[in-house]
């Protein structure tokens, strides 16, 4: 590979503010493929649990991380757990034709269904299922409501719908199923996951901060936890779930089918600004450039929703089918970079998040200095913000006030540089042997020229907290000039 085309993948990274998450499936499972998406502008890779072998995750990751090694760029990668997504049995016909009105057993008989009854592989939906509740199917394509119930079986009345198939999932929208959020698959998965030395787990239909609570028992340090909201109940705990989580993703798909299309732009908004301001990453996720799947352009519509998405100041922006089963994976990236460009250089867009920006927390200096630093950043006109951390801490109070410019992350910790590929802003430079922060002012200084991230002479600020190795404490601002 030459160097001009790895500097131009840098670059492309450089000049955006808003990460990309990229899900990989059969149409990017090459090597080719994969360093063709990062050169495109992929910041994060994402494995979807609920398809494919561990095997194939594990040559994902291998190819990701040559491709790191090979562009000295950290990447993170988020295995993404299934979750107890909830499916309908199979019919003797592979498929049934629905009419308005009909009734359709659904019940615990695992035979092949037909017209008339269906298995349904989850007692504990239809324990908790009432009359006058509803189920959706496939998407929201066919909806039913609960007449009625007895031991082991529901009722259901079609009141919307042509066909039902094979294993299609449904959702339950409103209702609390007492079931945990990790399946015996994904307790499996997980352990494979970290194995193979994903940076992320995201956490499927979690629905109350418990469920939360076990995930981070699991996995016990050794990655991340995104916590993906596709539930009504899980907006219900919203702070109690995302001060447990490291990070969020708002899952659009799931979570479109359980609440009505027009609540979804303004959970949008909510759940953007609420993650904002706890100071962990937000991913906003699904049917971003659905149309892309077919077509090599997006519609407007879609173009205006990844932009909506930057506006909210969220930290990255993803892509599932687009890339992992599109005819145009690498195009769908592209455009979506552009459009992150476009609304990042807008004017407006820079009032709206610095009028947004939050206060520092109440009494809390680490935070005090933080939003200093990005004041005096933007007075002086700093080439960037550069932060020195360990745990990622002084790196994730930068990203809060969602600076104009570059936040350096320097880390002696792999692991921390990875996680924080997810974030806005950040661009992490691995350093080693640092024991002061005049030595790592003085790397700073070296860095930045020679990574193209300063001009000799420009000025930057840096944070750290002092001494090093005490995690979650900022406590110096320093300005630089690049040497
Ligand atoms: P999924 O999650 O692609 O795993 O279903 C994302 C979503 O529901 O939006
Ligand atoms: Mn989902």
């Amino acid at each position: 590979m030459s160097d001009a085309s790895l500097s131009s993948a840098v670059s492309a990274i450089r000049d955006r503010q808003t990460k990309i998450v990229a899900t990989l499936g059969p149409a990017s499972n090459t090597e080719d493929m994969i360093r063709k998406l990062f050169y495109a502008g992929v910041d994060v890779f994402r494995l979807n649990f609920s398809h494919g072998e561990h095997a194939d995750h594990q040559a994902r990751v291998n190819m990701i991380r040559k491709i790191e090694e090979e562009t000295n760029r950290p990447i993170a990668i988020i295995a993404d757990m299934q979750g107890p997504k909830l499916r309908v049995g199979k019919f003797k016909d592979g498929k049934i034709e629905l009419t308005v009105g009909q009734k359709l057993r659904l019940d615990l008989d695992t035979t092949p269904g037909d017209n008339v009854r269906v298995n349904l592989p989850h007692p504990e939906v239809i324990n908790t299922m009432t009359i006058g509740s509803h189920i959706l199917l496939d998407d929201g394509k066919v909806r039913m409501e609960i007449v009625d119930k007895g031991d082991g079986f529901l009722i259901g009345e079609i009141q919307a719908g042509k066909f039902l198939s094979n294993n299609k999932g449904f959702n339950v929208p409103g209702v609390i199923l007492p079931i945990a959020a990790l399946t015996p698959k994904d307790r499996i998965d997980l352990e494979a996951a970290l194995g193979m030395g994903v940076d992320w787990i995201a956490q499927s239909f979690v629905q109350k901060p418990e469920d939360v609570m076990e995930a981070k028992k699991l996995i016990a340090g050794r990655a991340a936890l995104m916590i993906k909201i596709e539930k009504p109940s899980a907006l219900q705990y919203l702070d109690q779930m995302i001060a447990q989580a490291d990070g969020v993703m708002l899952a659009r798909g799931d979570l479109g089918v359980e609440i009505p299309p027009e609540e979804v732009p303004v959970v949008q908004k909510k759940v953007v600004r609420t993650v904002r301001m706890a100071g962990k990453p937000i991913v906003v996720a699904t049917q971003m450039l659905e149309s892309m799947i077919e077509n090599p352009a997006p519609t407007r519509a879609e173009a205006n929703d990844v932009a909506t998405a930057v506006f909210d100041g969220t930290d990255a922006v993803m892509l599932s089918a687009e890339t992992a089963a599109g005819q145009y994976p690498l195009e769908a990236v592209q455009i979506m970079s552009r459009i992150c460009k476009r609304v990042e250089k807008d004017e407006l867009y820079r009032a709206i998040i610095d009028a947004d920006h939050p206060d520092a927390r109440h009494n809390d200096a680490s935070d005090a200095l933080t939003v200093a630093a990005d004041q005096v950043a933007k007075d002086i006109h700093a080439a960037c913000i550069v932060t020195y951390t360990t745990s990622g801490g002084t790196a994730l109070r930068a990203v809060r006030q969602r600076p104009p410019v570059k936040i350096v992350c320097m880390t002696q910790n792999t692991a921390t540089a990875r996680r924080l590929a997810v974030s806005y802003g950040i661009f992490s430079l691995k350093i080693t042997n640092v024991t002061t922060f005049g030595e790592a002012v003085q790397m700073a200084q070296k860095a930045l020229g020679k990574e193209n991230l300063a001009q000799k002479g420009e000025r930057f600020v840096m944070t750290a907290g002092v001494p090093f190795g005490t995690p979650g404490s900022t406590n110096v601002l320093r300005v630089a000039w690049v040497e």
